[in-house]
């Protein structure tokens, strides 16, 4: 079954695959895998992918290296209006698969810091940074040949997308995986409950917020991924693609 949808899927990428409007819209919850499965999507069909979360991880970071109120809707707001935003993405293999430079300042090596997890989820529930992300975001698909992880992909950023994918798990499966990507080989291993914790106040954050919240597309594939490897699910949204 799995060699006559890789065969299926081979001859798709070979044939169709170049063809410039397509777009691959992946969206769910905090660590569900989206941007793993993103790049390995993109990287078979030679698509470029970008990972929305960096953005929004990006605001957040050169708010707090501005010292701006992060509880401050229309400082955030001036701010990510007259911000220079360059996104780019990373080489194959990067820790990061998007970088994102701010004003000059590559804001990249940050996205990760505890202090940026914390503040990201109040500075993307403003309506006005939003916009000026979407508006990138959608300049960035543009030419197709893309992958497109985030919260409101399918629903807002890319609602005509040829593919739309929602990627759950449950939070303490979320959570598992999120601890040993953060495993460090010389560092402690973070504690799973304030993991939980951390998803569980994000998740509520972003799906309860007025804009653009959290949700799946009504014409998105919900896959739930607590029983899948990451092969499986990148296969699935293959099949999807080539659908
Ligand atoms: O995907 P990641 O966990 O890196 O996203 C970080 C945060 O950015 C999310 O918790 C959410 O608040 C915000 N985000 C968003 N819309 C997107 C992508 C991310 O609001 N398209």
């Amino acid at each position: 079954m799995a060699r006559r949808y890789d065969r299926a899927i081979q001859r798709w990428i070979r044939e169709e695959a170049a063809t410039p409007a397509r777009t691959i819209a992946i969206d769910g919850p905090a660590a569900s895998g989206k941007s793993v499965v993103g790049a390995l999507v993109a990287a078979r069909l030679r698509f470029r992918f970008f990972d929305t979360g960096a953005m929004y991880r990006a605001m957040a970071w050169l708010a707090l290296h501005r010292r701006i109120n992060i509880e401050d809707g229309d400082a955030l707001a001036a701010m990510a209006e007259s911000a220079s935003v360059n996104v780019k993405a990373a080489p194959e293999g990067s820790t990061e698969p998007t970088i994102v430079v701010l004003d000059g300042a590559d804001a990249t090596p940050h996205l990760r810091d505890p202090e940026v997890e914390a503040a990201v989820s109040l500075v993307s529930r403003v309506p006005r940074v939003r916009a000026a992300l979407v508006r990138i975001q959608r300049e960035l698909a543009r030419e197709g040949g893309v992958v497109m992880a985030g919260r409101d992909i399918g629903t807002v950023v890319l609602p005509d997308a040829g593919v739309k994918v929602y990627l759950d798990a449950s939070r303490d499966v979320r959570a598992r995986r999120r601890a040993a990507q953060m495993r460090r080989p010389h560092g402690d291993a973070p504690e799973i409950d304030a993991i939980v914790a951390d998803l569980a106040r994000r998740d509520g954050l972003d799906s309860t917020r007025a804009a653009s919240p959290l949700t799946a597309a009504a014409d998105a594939m919900i896959i739930n991924t607590d029983d899948l490897t990451v092969e499986e699910v990148v296969q699935r949204v293959l099949v999807l693609a080539a659908g």
